[in-house]
């Protein structure tokens, strides 16, 4: 068995980590996963953490299920892997029809890809591409400012957080922002107007809008009013464009409703998930589109109407396995029922900390949950996840935003250990 310090000094010698700065990365005393059971992940020394972001937004029901340990092995004695180019197989039909059957009415056709950020892109192809086969010139983009999609850079092009973003400005795709509804922000209506005033001039070259419904996740778990989403929903239809709903974090239970866009009951022509949907077992996505999207792309194969998009790894088999295996766990056990109520009491632990002049605001929908902490000094925020993680508790800051983001199926023991740990790390830092 290999000793942390060894590891980490060979890490430092070969690994380069996404979204770290590596100058500073071996201060920050880098913690080595070894294995993980229920809702604790445990480092090559035997510690144990809570994982309070569901190992980066994606873990559902926690780590080593059962059930979902078992479809996967399943799976791995019939088959690993065969291409979903031209070919197909039970896995991924399955699954196709689980996802639309709880997906907003309208939606009606599943294309896999592996994460969100190629979800993202393949959406906006498809918008693209839909647009010019009935006949439209739409070459521009609208996105919304705070926005993330990942990092690929059609994604890149619809998102708009300079730390993240600025540095590509120049090699991405025409796209118009608009403000952010945040309530702290704008607010909806601002934001609304600023999309009326977009699409009025320019809307008939507008082929998708691009938003995050309800949270504003990698913006710093910024939080909004459904009437936003009616609101889009409603100048996309006039104008022509798609709306495209990137449920990728907020999707499968994360807000407390399967999707965030049932909270404003509406339909978008576009949606794309990933994150949570193999409950963190495995890389899978996709893109839910509508029925006039699909048939936009049919014709004889000389037509040219081929949507020419896909990924070596599409519909991997055993990622379908453990989507389904944790989609029927899901249903079984209620667990979206059980994130809005493991939300709520997480939010009732923290409501404290606002009486705090340090805490700027606690933001929270379902079981997304941010808390904004004053810039006293720099990384005020990792500070109060470092403090967090020497009580036994594995939280990841966006800035000055502590973000909690427990695995759905979190139970109140666990909820209540999250919230006080994080409350006390907070009061410490900031109070
Ligand atoms: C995380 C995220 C993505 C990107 O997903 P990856 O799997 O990291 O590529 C896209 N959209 C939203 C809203 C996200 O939160």
């Amino acid at each position: 068995m290999s000793s942390s310090a060894g590891l980490v000094a060979r890490d430092l010698a070969s690994v380069w980590h996404p979204f770290t700065q590596h100058a500073g990365w071996p201060t920050d005393d880098p913690l080595v996963v070894e294995r993980a059971e229920g809702m604790y992940l445990y480092d090559v020394d035997g510690r144990g953490y809570l994982d309070g972001v569901s190992s980066l937004w994606v873990s559902v029901h926690g780590h080593r299920v059962p059930e979902i340990d078992d479809a996967v092995r399943a799976q791995l004695d019939r088959i690993a892997h065969s291409t979903f180019l031209g070919l197909t197989h039970e896995p991924g039909i399955v699954l196709a029809e689980k996802l639309l059957a709880t997906a907003p009415p309208g939606l009606s056709r599943v294309f896999y890809c592996g994460d969100g950020a190629t979800a993202v892109e393949a959406a906006l192809k498809m918008a693209y591409q839909s647009a010019a086969q009935r006949g439209e010139d739409r070459p521009l983009f609208v996105g919304v400012r705070e926005g993330y999609h990942g990092d690929t850079l059609g994604a890149v092009s619809v998102g708009a957080i300079d730390t993240f973003h600025a540095t590509y400005r120049q090699i991405l795709l025409e796209t118009r922002s608009i403000a952010s509804p945040a309530f702290a922000r704008s607010g909806a209506e601002a934001s609304l107007a600023e999309l009326e005033r977009i699409l009025d001039a320019e809307g008939e070259r507008v082929c998708a809008v691009a938003v995050e419904p309800m949270v504003q996740g990698a913006g710093g778990m910024l939080t909004h009013d459904a009437t936003f989403l009616r609101g889009v929903r409603e100048l996309c239809t006039r104008h022509g464009a798609l709306m495209l709903a990137d449920e990728v974090a907020t999707g499968l239970g994360r807000t407390g409703r399967m999707w965030a866009v049932e909270h404003a009951d509406v339909t978008p022509d576009l949606l794309t998930l990933g994150k949570g949907v193999t409950a963190g077992y495995l890389p899978l996505s996709a893109v839910l589109a509508n029925e006039a999207v699909y048939e936009s792309f049919l014709g004889s194969p000389e037509s040219g109407r081929t949507f020419f998009h896909g990924h070596t790894y599409t519909g991997n088999p055993l990622a379908c396995a453990a989507a389904i295996a944790n989609l029927d766990l899901m249903e079984a056990r209620g667990t979206v029922a059980a994130a809005a109520r493991a939300g709520d009491r997480l939010g009732a632990i923290l409501e404290p900390l606002r009486a705090l002049d340090g805490v700027v605001d606690i933001r929270r929908c379902g079981t997304m949950t941010g808390i904004e902490v004053a810039s006293l000094e720099t990384r005020t925020g990792f500070e109060v996840c470092r403090r967090a993680r020497a009580q036994g508790v594995l939280i990841r800051p966006l800035g000055d935003v502590v973000v909690l983001m427990p695995p759905l199926a979190m139970g109140d023991a666990d909820i209540d250990l999250l919230g006080s740990v994080v409350v006390d790390a907070v009061r410490e830092v900031v109070g």
